[in-house]
């Protein structure tokens, strides 16, 4: 898995004026080494092509490869309409992405695994979501520094995987807070600030399932 973006030159045919044009198809975004790519993609304007006779702009469907180290995350990203193919898509993705893992060094092993995503626009709004559950992260680490309030922050991909918010307060200091520990925690959390509604909304769904349990690894 390359650590670079990559594009394909298409021949495209302007479907407004017929201009005969090359595109370019963006096939791997890599955040961390094309911010400016990344604020494209995350802006709902990757892969769409524009006629340079008439302006007439249309989007390309293609698979993207999206990397992004700092935020643990890798997306394989299909056209839409391939996800009657989900079952067979998660199944090669993961074999090729094991296998590519074989053979390299131990340290640039990854130790979380990819994602599958059908269609740029709902991964825009996957991390659209994540962003949000960012902020409020962010807000509730302050006040929890504040108001002396233990917590313990998540890795990107365990969050994301339980979509959760990454910080979470806790009624003790101990490094795997138990239920009634993370429960303790909210309740000081929101009383502070009652306007975080993800983490009002965890809250409500840590109480309705006694089984809750914060697995960190
Ligand atoms: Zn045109």
């Amino acid at each position: 898995m390359s650590a670079v973006s990559t594009f394909n030159k298409i021949d495209v045919t302007c479907g407004e004026c017929g201009k005969e044009f090359t595109g370019i198809l963006w096939t791997a975004v890599h955040a961390g080494e094309d911010p400016v790519l990344k604020d494209i993609l995350l802006g709902g304007e990757l892969n769409i092509l524009m006629c340079p006779k008439c302006s007439h702009a249309a989007y390309r469907d293609h698979f993207v490869l999206y990397q992004d180290p700092a935020a643990e995350l890798i997306a394989y990203i299909y056209p839409p309409d391939q996800a009657s193919d989900e079952e067979f898509l998660q199944k090669s993705m993961l074999l090729a992405f094991h296998e590519a893992q074989t053979v390299m060094e131990p340290k640039a092993r990854k130790d979380y695994e990819p994602i599958l995503v059908f269609g740029l626009a709902t991964f825009v709004e996957m991390m659209r979501v994540e962003n949000s559950r960012a902020e409020q992260s962010q807000i509730a680490e302050a006040i929890c520094h504040e108001f002396k309030i233990p917590f313990v922050v998540l890795r990107p991909s365990k969050a994301r995987a339980l979509t959760s918010v990454r910080v979470l307060p806790s009624g003790t200091s101990i490094k795997t807070p138990t239920r009634a520990d993370v429960l303790a925690g909210l309740d000081r959390l929101l009383a502070q600030n009652s306007s975080l509604d993800l983490y009002a909304g965890l809250r409500a769904s840590i109480q309705a399932n006694p089984q809750w349990k914060l697995l960190t690894t």
